[in-house]
C-alpha cells in the first residue's frame, strides 16, 4: 500500500478525454496532502504518444510524476473484458491510495466492477478533494453536495467535470513512461467489432466561442430564429436545454447537459432556462455565464455572473439590433 494517486487516462481516437486533465488536476491536489505522487495510467496500444503530446499542441502533456504504459493490441480500444483485467492485476499488485476514472460509461463500467472484484470502496460522482484527504461529490443530479474521508484501503473514485479546469492537469513536460507487463489477455469475452463515427456535419457546440442556449422559456420553434440570429451576431452558435431538443425544436447535438455535451464557451448566455442540475452540470466551465430569466428564484441565477429578470422577448431582438450596430451593421 502507498499513497500514489492513479489516473485512468480515457481517450478516443488518439485524442485524451478532456475529462483526463480534469481528473489529473484533482489527483495533484489529493497527492499533495497524502504526500503521494499522481500516476498516470495509459492503456491501450502504440498509445505512448498520448502521455506527452495529446492533443499535437504545447502544454498539453499529462501533468504526472510517472506515466505507467500498459501497452497491447486487445487494449487499443476500450472494452470492459480486456481493461478490467489490466487494471484488477495492477491495483492488486501496487495497491495505490486512490485510482481516479471519469464518471463517463467507460469510467463507471469499470470503477464499479474492479470494486466488486476487489472488494474496494467506491466514491462516485467526485467533483473535487481537498488536501486533508476529503472528497467531495455532487450527488442526485448536483441537488446535494456530500462531503468525506476518502475510503480505504484503495478508494476507486469515479469524478464529474466541473471541480477543476483541464488546463490545470496540463503541463508543458512530458513524464517519465514506465511500461509495465501486461498480463495474459487470451479468451477474452468481448472484442471491438467496429467503430461507427457519429454523424458529422452539425457545429461541435464544445468548441464555441459563444452559446445563445435557449431553454423552454423560448416558447416555441418558430422562435429559435430570433436565438440564431444573435448567435449569428455575437459569431457564436445556440444550443438548448432538455425541452428543446425533447421538442425536436434543435438537433439533439445541440444539447448542453448531463445527457448532452459539456461546453466550455468564453459566454454562455442562457435563455428562458431554470437551471436544473442536469443542465448546470454542462454549463460550469464557461468563462461567463449571463441568465435571462423572468423568475427571480430560477436556479440559474446562482451560476450565473450576470443575470436579469427581463422577458426574453423584450430583449434578444433589441441586443441583436445593438450587436450588429456595434460590429458597424
Ligand atoms: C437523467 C436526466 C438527465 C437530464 N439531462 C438533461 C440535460 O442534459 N440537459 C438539460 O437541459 N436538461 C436535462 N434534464 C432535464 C432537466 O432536469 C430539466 O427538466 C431541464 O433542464 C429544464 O429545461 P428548461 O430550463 O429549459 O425548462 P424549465 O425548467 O421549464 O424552465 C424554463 C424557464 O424559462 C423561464 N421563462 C419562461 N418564459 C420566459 C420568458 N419569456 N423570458 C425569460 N424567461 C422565461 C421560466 O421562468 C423558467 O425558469 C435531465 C433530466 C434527467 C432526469
Amino acid at each position: 500500500m502507498n499513497q500514489d494517486i492513479y489516473v485512468v487516462i480515457e481517450h478516443l481516437r488518439g485524442q485524451v478525454a478532456e475529462i483526463s486533465f480534469v481528473m489529473l488536476a484533482g489527483a495533484r491536489e489529493l497527492a499533495k496532502g497524502l504526500g503521494g505522487n499522481v500516476v498516470a495510467v495509459l492503456l491501450g496500444h502504440k498509445a505512448q504518444g498520448l502521455a506527452g503530446n495529446p492533443s499535437a499542441g504545447a502544454g498539453q502533456c499529462l501533468a504526472a510524476d510517472r506515466v505507467l504504459s500498459l501497452d497491447h493490441p486487445a487494449l487499443a480500444d476500450f472494452t470492459s473484458d480486456a481493461y478490467q483485467k489490466v487494471l484488477t492485476d495492477l491495483i492488486r499488485k501496487d495497491q495505490p491510495r486512490a485510482v481516479l476514472f471519469g464518471s463517463t460509461s467507460i469510467g463507471t463500467d469499470l470503477a464499479s466492477t474492479l470494486s466488486i472484484k476487489l472488494g474496494l470502496p467506491m466514491v462516485s460522482s467526485c467533483r473535487s478533494f481537498s488536501a486533508g484527504g476529503k472528497f467531495v461529490s455532487q450527488i442526485c443530479g448536483g441537488k446535494i453536495m456530500a462531503e468525506g474521508d476518502l475510503p480505504g484501503p484503495t478508494a476507486l473514485v469515479t469524478m464529474v467535470p466541473g471541480g477543476y479546469k483541464a488546463e490545470q492537469g496540463q503541463s508543458t513536460q512530458s513524464p517519465a513512461i514506465t511500461q509495465v507487463e501486461v498480463p495474459a489477455l487470451e479468451s477474452l469475452r468481448v472484442t471491438l467489432a467496429s467503430y461507427i463515427e457519429p454523424e458529422s456535419g452539425d457545429v461541435d457546440i464544445a468548441k464555441e466561442p459563444v452559446l445563445v442556449s435557449v431553454g423552454r422559456g423560448i416558447q416555441n420553434q418558430d422562435n429559435i430564429v430570433l436565438a440564431e440570429e444573435l448567435a449569428r451576431a455575437l459569431g457564436g452558435a445556440v444550443s438548448g436545454s432538455r425541452p428543446v431538443i425533447d421538442q425536436g425544436w434543435l438537433v439533439t447535438s445541440r444539447l448542453v447537459g448531463k445527457s448532452g455535451k459539456s461546453v466550455k464557451p468564453k459566454v454562455y448566455l442562457a435563455l428562458g432556462i431554470s437551471g436544473a442540475p442536469e443542465h448546470v452540470e454542462g454549463i460550469t466551465n464557461s468563462d461567463t455565464i449571463i441568465a435571462i430569466n423572468t423568475d427571480p428564484a430560477a436556479p440559474i441565477f446562482g451560476v450565473a455572473k450576470y443575470g436579469s429578470e427581463i422577458d426574453l422577448f423584450d430583449l434578444i431582438e433589441v441586443l441583436t439590433e445593438k450587436v450588429k450596430q456595434s460590429k458597424g451593421g
